[in-house]
């Protein structure tokens, strides 16, 4: 999930006010609705916006730690843009000090795992763009944090070719950073086709698609590559007609690995606890299979070997008594 997108909308009032900027229209005490794109990347603007400290990004991630862990979560990855903090004039290493401070804490205090994935961002504008992706491994590699064990892209498919992201995922790799791109939301399977053979990805986040596609799925299957699925947030963007309808059901039965994610919760309204409640009811996915594609999540490389003992024996009790 994208932590700027993971605000509490009490908090959200609170940084608004405190920023002196005004709520758009359509912010309601849920949260934003979804309505296109357009309206979606200025709310977006304007969360970042908000936003404005490394402290700030760490109270977002420990409110979202507290409310997911109390719904039962185990595992939250969260993807974050230090491009929107560089707009903000915040440093990267302030930002992952304050992040890793914030995710420690709720460790501790919670028993949930977490972790960050660092993510380049596909839109126009100065920050953004195949050069400032090369900017954020640099920094990660010049400031190391062990809670930052991904990289990719995410962003608005209109933008930049994907291809042109592979210096900065060569480089990510060199720096042993676990790989993944948006990909395959609209654009047919060609996009995921490029992230798996130009950036050579690990995880493929979304890849809607190729759910779709059957050269492609098959090829991903025999691969064993993981899908991050956002099921909620494929619905209401159109994606996918229904939860019921979503092409990941069927292609999990013919052996495609998963695990589930909500995206932006801020818009989809949809945390983690909500999506699985979703997924089992009107998907008929089964206790057991979820727990195996959680597992999927916890072992993805994202969690260092500690974290992820930890995920799995809250995750299967009886395994780790
Ligand atoms: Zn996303």
């Amino acid at each position: 999930m994208h932590l700027e997108a993971a605000v509490r909308p009490e908090r959200i009032v609170e940084l608004a006010t405190r920023a002196g900027v005004a709520l758009p229209d359509g912010f309601g005490p849920r949260g934003f609705v979804w309505r296109d794109l357009t309206t979606f990347v200025r709310e977006y603007d304007f969360l970042c916006r908000i936003i404005r400290s490394a402290e700030d990004y760490a109270t977002v991630a420990s409110d979202y730690l507290a409310d997911a862990a109390a719904k039962g979560a185990v595992y939250v990855d969260f993807i974050v843009s230090p491009a929107h903090g560089w707009m903000n004039a915040i440093a990267y290493p302030d930002l992952v000090d304050a992040l890793g401070e914030a995710l420690a804490r709720a460790t501790r205090r919670h028993g949930i795992s977490a972790s960050l994935s660092l993510t380049a961002v596909r839109a126009p504008g100065e920050w953004f763009g195949p050069d400032q992706a090369r900017r954020v491994v640099r920094e990660a590699v010049a400031h190391p944090s062990p809670w930052v064990r991904g990289f990719g892209v995410a962003g608005d498919v209109r933008f930049d070719e994907l291809a042109s992201y592979a210096p900065a995922f060569r480089a990510a790799k060199d720096a042993g950073l676990v790989t993944r791109a948006h990909c395959g939301e609209g654009e047919g399977a060609r996009g995921v086709e490029v992230a798996m053979d130009v950036l050579g990805v690990d995880l493929l986040d979304h890849a809607t698609d190729a759910l779709s596609d059957p050269r492609t799925l098959e090829r991903i299957i025999h691969e064993r590559r993981l899908v991050t699925l956002c099921p909620m947030a494929h619905v209401l963007v159109g994606l996918v007609p229904s939860i019921d309808r979503h092409p990941a059901w069927a292609a999990m039965r013919a052996g495609l690995r998963v695990c589930l994610g909500t995206d932006d919760p801020v818009f989809f309204r949809f945390d983690v606890a909500d999506t699985y409640a979703q997924v089992a009811t009107n998907a008929g996915v089964d206790h057991d299979a979820l727990v195996a594609l959680t597992r999927n999540a916890v072992t993805c490389g994202l969690l260092g070997p500690e974290d992820q003992t930890t995920a799995l024996s809250r995750l299967d009790p009886a395994r780790f008594a």
